[in-house]
């Protein structure tokens, strides 16, 4: 197995920390799906894999409508065989359609287009299998081996690599995938990550008055039907299931950070069901000048509201894109001001589920105080 990790591929870091998930029912088969020339599969071609890597994890974080906090895949394989690890074994993928699907397999992606190269080379298949041993091995992977089209509508992976799919996913010559857990995972396709909020933390497994708290007020809200005992101060499969219950009927239903209904809380659903965020608040102590309203901010526009907000961003070290130059303070609202902006909402829970950019009262209030 050639494996190559994030740092020897130069991967950038996550925009965010990347949910930590337990262990799948398996793992799903994708492919690039655009235009990948049948050159890259060339001998003397590997040494540019690298490099489209790099590419690959930019057009996810630039990617316009998904909100990807970094590559979507946990693992993608060139056509030389070789692995480069994505997200990693135990965390939850990005890419299967839903936040459900995605909690349920890991993802792994072939370097296979819908035109130039489409048909899987040896060395591709025989390192797909790797992928999969590697995430059974570490990330515990249950035995199944599926492709994106599994449940979700899309051509992915292709059909020549979703006939090698349901041809049992094995080496060229013939050898199955290594490990994997027997049967179905216990517990697989429920979420069984957590998530900090407010410094208390969520999901499967955390303890403490706060998960009573939030089993109290799903079942006050009707949402406690798959609670045989408790609820209780530890969060269990039971509390995932009565809290997806809970986003479902708040219309989530998206892959977006946020919009999530896997039935692991998010500050939004969490604000929305106890009324306010239970935890460790932000001390204050300064007062925030007041709110210059939302006009100041258009972007390519100037405004001296402008230079007090970069003045913020500087303080709580929120100055990640830039020119180039570095982050400086400035009248002018730019896509880098914005973008910074954006950056501190998805940090901040309050904020989070309307990380646009655009500093309204409460992202002024905050960043400035
Ligand atoms: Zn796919
Ligand atoms: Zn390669």
């Amino acid at each position: 197995m050639k494996l190559v990790t994030r740092a020897a591929w130069g991967a950038r870091p996550p925009r965010y920390d990347l949910a930590y998930i337990a262990s799948t029912g398996g793992v799903k088969i994708h492919y690039e799906g655009t235009y990948v020339p049948k050159s890259l599969a060339a001998a003397d071609a590997h040494s540019t894999c690298a490099g489209r890597m790099r590419d690959l994890q930019a057009s996810h974080l630039n990617h316009p409508t998904e909100d990807y906090s970094d590559i979507a895949y946990n693992a993608v394989v060139c056509p030389h065989g070789t692995i480069y690890e994505g997200r990693g074994p135990h965390r939850k993928t990005g890419a299967n359609g839903n936040s459900t699907l995605n909690a349920r397999d890991y993802a792994v992606c072939a370097m296979l287009g819908n035109s130039g190269l489409v048909v899987p080379p040896d060395a591709m298949l025989d390192g797909l299998v790797d992928a999969v041993t590697w995430l059974r091995n570490k990330g515990a992977a249950g035995k199944r081996v599926a492709g994106h089209r599994d449940g979700h509508p899309t051509a992915c992976p292709g059909d020549r690599l979703y006939e090698w799919v349901r041809g049992g996913a094995v080496r060229p010559d013939g050898e199955s995938p290594q490990g994997g857990t027997e049967g179905e995972v216990p517990g697989s396709g429920i979420a069984r990550y957590q998530v900090t909020i407010n410094g208390l933390r969520y999901g499967y497994g955390a303890k403490g008055a706060h998960i009573t708290a939030v089993g109290k007020a799903l079942v006050d809200g009707g949402f406690g039907r798959h609670y045989k005992v408790g609820p209780g101060p530890e969060w269990t499969d039971a509390d995932t299931r009565n809290y997806q219950l809970f986003q479902l009927a708040m219309g989530y239903t998206g892959t977006a950070p946020h919009e999530d209904a896997d039935g692991v809380p998010g500050p939004v659903s969490l604000q929305q069901l106890l009324g306010k965020l239970p935890g460790k608040t932000p001390e204050r102590t300064t007062t925030a000048p007041p709110f210059p309203g939302r006009s100041a901010f258009v972007l390519g526009k100037t405004n001296p509201a402008v230079t007090q907000l970069d003045g913020g961003l500087i303080r709580k070290g929120f100055t990640r894109h830039h020119d180039g130059n570095g982050y400086q303070a400035g009248s002018r609202f730019t896509t880098f001001t914005r973008k910074n902006v954006a950056d501190f909402q998805r940090a901040t829970p309050a904020l989070a589920g309307d990380a646009d950019g655009y500093p309204g009262p409460l992202t002024w209030r905050l960043l400035l105080s």
